[in-house]
């Protein structure tokens, strides 16, 4: 199959792009966190597709788009709480795990649970897609499973060349870390996945608000893509602060090795493979993890971030990719 690649601002691209996902195919489009691969999420065969163009998990639920605020009560059950949340942060970067209405949207969309992930994106290119699709769209992050997810429209093409019909360009996505999910479903409600809307901004809108643990066996059947690694480039990754001690240590010892330094532009520290975070950190992650690839390097140092506000978003990421493992140092 022949991928496409067409710029949002192209004529007649939404009606085209509507009419593919109605007969039953997949498209690509931005949104303000990353590219999702959209399927229309009533329609079961449609879904599959996306599972199978991933690699992706049929355990690991997508999460559901919609368009409208109002269309919620279509296909979820929204709590007060969730309510308050959609008021205050769609459309946004903040996915609402609610329960599910029956029979409303093909099983493999909730990967067989009594709860349904749904948000409004908060990008132009996203919402006249679901204007003109008139349906909500179930759409994961359009990487092959495991990757980082895709920031421009390159990395869906990269990805997923002769997999999927459709990709739209819609330039560089703003925010550059997947949404914030949230289960509505527990009192209080527990973030799932730490993203652009964090705790803090959660806790003025809905009060006590509690984070589900990466290592926290219990939770993760509540959150069944958090037992995947994920976000990882080829070589393997250890995280290290961002200490010039440490890292001259690190790069010492590490001389027989091709190590690409991943760090923000604050970092002033020359390594064989120099790949910078920049000054936004979020927003050049991905990009910067995938750039590893087309290097030579043998092994990956990233630097830590702190964890206040999205540095817990970036953090989560970043402990994924790393597999939780750190470069030990003695200073
Ligand atoms: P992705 O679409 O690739 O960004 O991943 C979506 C994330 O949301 C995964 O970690 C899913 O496990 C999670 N998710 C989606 N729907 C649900 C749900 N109903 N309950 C819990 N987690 C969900
Ligand atoms: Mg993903």
């Amino acid at each position: 199959m022949d991928t496409r690649v067409v710029q949002a601002q192209q004529q007649g691209v939404y009606e085209q792009a509507a009419q593919m996902l109605r007969d039953g195919e997949l498209v690509a489009f931005p949104t303000e966190t990353v590219y999702g691969l959209g399927a229309v999420a009533t329609d079961e065969q449609a879904v599959a597709k996306i599972f199978e163009a991933k690699g992706r998990p049929s355990d690991n639920p997508l999460i559901v788009h919609i368009g409208t605020t109002e269309q919620v009560e279509q296909f979820a059950q929204p709590t007060a709480l969730a309510y308050r949340c959609m008021e205050a942060f769609w459309p946004g970067p903040l996915t609402l795990v609610m329960d599910v209405k029956e029979n409303v949207l093909a099983q493999n969309v909730t990967a067989g649970l009594t709860t349904v992930g749904m948000r409004m994106p908060d990008h132009p290119v996203a919402l006249a897609l679901l204007k003109a699709a008139q349906a909500p769209i179930a759409a994961p992050s359009a990487n092959r499973s495991g990757k980082p997810s895709p920031t421009r429209a390159q990395h869906v093409f990269d990805d997923l060349q002769n997999r999927i019909p459709l990709i739209i360009d819609g330039g560089r996505t703003g925010i550059g870390l997947e949404s914030t999910v949230v289960d509505m479903t527990q009192t209080p409600p527990v973030i799932l996945r730490p993203g652009g809307v964090t705790k803090e901004m959660l806790t003025r809108v809905i009060g006590e608000v509690k984070e589900a643990k990466l290592t926290d066996a219990k939770e993760v059947p509540r959150a069944p893509g958090m037992k995947y690694t994920h976000y990882a480039p080829e070589a393997p990754v250890y995280l290290i602060e961002e200490n010039p001690q440490k890292i001259a240590q690190a790069l010492a010892a590490l001389a027989d090795e091709r190590v690409a330094l991943v760090a923000p532009a604050s970092c002033k520290i020359e390594a064989p493979i120099r790949i910078s975070l920049g000054e936004d950190i979020a927003a050049n992650l991905y990009d910067a993890l995938r750039a590893c690839d087309e290097t030579d390097a043998t092994l990956i140092l990233v630097t830590a971030t702190s964890t206040g506000g999205v540095g817990s978003a970036i953090m989560n990421r970043l402990e994924k990719a790393a597999g939780g493992r750190w470069y030990q140092t003695t200073v």
